[in-house]
């Protein structure tokens, strides 16, 4: 093939990759540009996760009549003058991209009107063509729709994710921006409900309020040294009029260490009102968590840094989520400040640790019947084991979980949790049982993981992984990259027990799978197998083989909401008490509370 110049247009494309990577990412810069225009009140409207329309109202400055178009040009903008501005980055916007990005893969209508104006310029553009523009009645402010983002980019379409993920990605970036600018009215809706809003009030304990509800917003604590009630008025994350312009100040809330998540996706950052990513400035905030926190679990922080804008590099990447300090760096200055709101916070309640396995699945995120509709994030690993705030569905007993094993069982010569006869079970989730000193409560799940990673294990140790045979063989369709993996791995998939032979293009035929998963659909067993691999962010073989073997286990291991039957109950203890490290469940959590006698007899107040 020839050398050629890309056609403008395909330039334009290919660029707009970096800047519009999904529906968040337009929702993200046209926030941003609205909050750029000073505006007070903006309303967010998306219909399907942003695929077939993201449109965002606000009530700014506008765009002038004489501008409109060159808005849409690529590096156009109004807010550098000059090189050295990119110094001292005060807006959130500077690239002058963003624009010309989204009108390149999508159909934009926009609507502005300055103050001075009498009326309004409506410009209509398609794949970053003007299709029309003529002048219409229009209050002061922009109104830009997006509709039938990447149509002309099928290979971006294909990588978008679930109408659920990008909504959820949705709702996190204009939750974040709620927070960081409380003086902004902000009204989220999804195909026509309202799903977020926020009154503007300039109070950050309103926005606090609207995202986590109040069981979670009552307990969060201050962090920092700054008042944020003197500051109802102004950008919380932008403060200005903080003494010297000079200082690095960090201050915001944070959870207490009784709350607690999977995931990192509660912490959320600020330098100078914009949200950034940066994974140093969360292990910050993780560190000042040491030893309050159980592993693998991450608090709730929302932390504001301020700092002279001059220090701060935010020209790194398209996206303006990460940025490079120039000189000195708030790390020291973050942990500090949330170790010492942790410090000064009141000791921790005995009863506290007892119900942490409860406070991991916070009602506030899956929805509650009293805020309908309101669903901003729900913690994965508890929506896919179904434990969702409300009445847990009863299933009859499901007398499937292989619980062979349980006979030959060995306690081995120092048990690491004593021996316990099983009382009963609870919210289809948890084991009662009772120990030599006070009772015991039980993850179903988490517990049945672990055994099965040991057993597993153990397996895998004698080479001796039992695979089971599929009578008819079960065909499966894979995308092209997922093909290639299971390509790639095929000889890891083999040794975990998986038989798949070649079965036309990106088909294959599933003979056998590993006996653990013989309950499981096959396909689904793949797929989350094949999810794991897809991750890739593992370098090291064995580190990947450790988090196949656990998805493995996951996959199979009892999930909470099924009912048990007393003898699957007893044969899961006796497993549990053979294992090597009953305690915790191969990601880290605990697998069993204990309520000794000693702290049931504070809790009642006989001592
Ligand atoms: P940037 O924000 O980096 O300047 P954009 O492509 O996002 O680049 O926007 C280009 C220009 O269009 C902005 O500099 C601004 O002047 C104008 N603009 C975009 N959105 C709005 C808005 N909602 N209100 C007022 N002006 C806007
Ligand atoms: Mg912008």
């Amino acid at each position: 093939m020839r050398i050629q110049v890309l056609s403008s247009q395909l330039a334009s494309q290919i660029a707009a990759g970096e800047v519009v990577e999904r529906p968040s990412s337009v929702v993200k810069e046209l926030v941003e540009n609205a909050i750029d225009a000073g505006a007070t009140s903006i309303n967010i409207e998306v219909r399907q996760g942003g695929r077939k329309l993201i449109q965002v109202a606000d009530d700014g400055q506008g765009i002038a009549a004489a501008d409109i178009e060159t808005a849409f040009m690529r590096h156009a903008t109004s807010k550098l003058a000059d090189i050295e501005d990119l110094n001292a980055i005060e807006t959130l916007g500077f690239r002058g991209e963003a624009l010309a990005a989204i009108s390149a893969v999508s159909q934009v209508t926009a609507v502005s009107r300055t103050i001075d104006e009498k009326s309004g310029t409506r410009l209509t553009l398609a794949g970053a063509e003007i299709t029309s523009r003529e002048t219409v009645g229009a209050p002061p402010g922009t109104v830009i729709a997006v509709e039938n983002l990447f149509y002309n980019v099928p290979a971006r379409l294909k990588f978008l994710k679930t109408v659920n993920t990008e909504r959820r990605l949705i709702d996190e970036f204009v939750t974040r921006y709620a927070l960081a600018y409380p003086q902004i009215r902000f009204r989220l809706s999804h195909d026509n409900r309202v799903t977020f809003q926020t009154t503007g009030s300039g109070s950050l304990a309103d926005v606090l309020l609207a995202i986590y509800g109040s069981d979670t917003a009552r307990q969060l604590l201050a962090v920092g040294d700054v008042d944020l009630s003197g500051f109802e008025q102004s950008a919380i994350a932008n403060l200005t009029g903080l003494g010297d312009n000079n200082d690095l100040h960090a201050f915001g809330y944070v959870g207490p260490p009784s709350l607690h998540w999977s995931n990192r996706n509660h912490i959320t950052l600020f330098v100078n009102g914009r949200w950034i990513k940066d994974s140093s400035l969360t292990y910050a905030v993780v560190q000042a968590y040491h030893t309050l926190l159980p592993t693998g679990r991450y608090p709730l922080a929302i932390i504001f840094i301020k700092m002279p804008a001059s220090e701060v590099d935010v020209n790194v990447h398209p996206a303006k989520t990460e940025v490079r300090f120039r000189g000195r760096t708030p790390f020291g200055t973050v942990q500090r400040a949330v170790r010492q709101t942790l410090v000064e916070s009141s000791p921790v309640r005995p009863l506290s640790s007892w119900s942490l396995g409860y406070q991991g699945i916070q009602p506030g995120w899956a929805g509650r019947p009293d805020r309908e509709g309101f669903q901003i994030e729900v913690d994965e690993e508890a929506a896919q084991l179904g434990l969702t705030w409300g009445p847990q569905p009863t299933q009859p007993d499901y007398g499937e979980v292989a619980m062979e094993g349980a006979e030959t069982a060995v306690l081995p010569d120092d048990p690491k949790i004593p021996i316990m006869r099983v009382v009963g079970q609870v919210g289809a989730a948890y084991i009662i049982t009772e120990g030599p000193d006070g009772l015991f409560l039980i993850d179903q799940h988490a517990a049945h993981e672990r055994i099965l990673y040991e057993k597993f294990l153990a397996e895998r140790e004698k080479e001796a992984v039992l695979s089971q045979g599929l009578m008819a063989g079960t065909a499966v369709h894979l995308t092209p990259p997922q093909a290639t993996l299971l390509e790639e791995y095929s000889d890891l998939l083999h040794q975990l027990g998986f038989e798949i032979e070649p079965f036309g293009p990106n088909a294959f035929m599933l003979r056998a799978m590993p006996a653990l998963l013989a309950k499981q659909d096959p396909t689904q067993a793949l797929m989350a197998v094949l999810e794991e691999l897809e991750r890739g962010d593992r370098p090291m073989q064995e580190e990947l083989e450790a988090q196949v073997i656990k998805r493995v286990c996951k996959t199979a291991a009892v999930k909470a909401g099924q009912t048990l039957s007393r003898p699957e109950m007893e044969a899961m203890i006796r497993q549990l008490e053979a294992c090597a490290n009953p305690h915790t469940c191969p990601h880290g959590r605990p697998t069993l509370i204990h309520l000794s006698v000693g702290q049931l007899a504070r809790e009642f107040g006989r001592i």
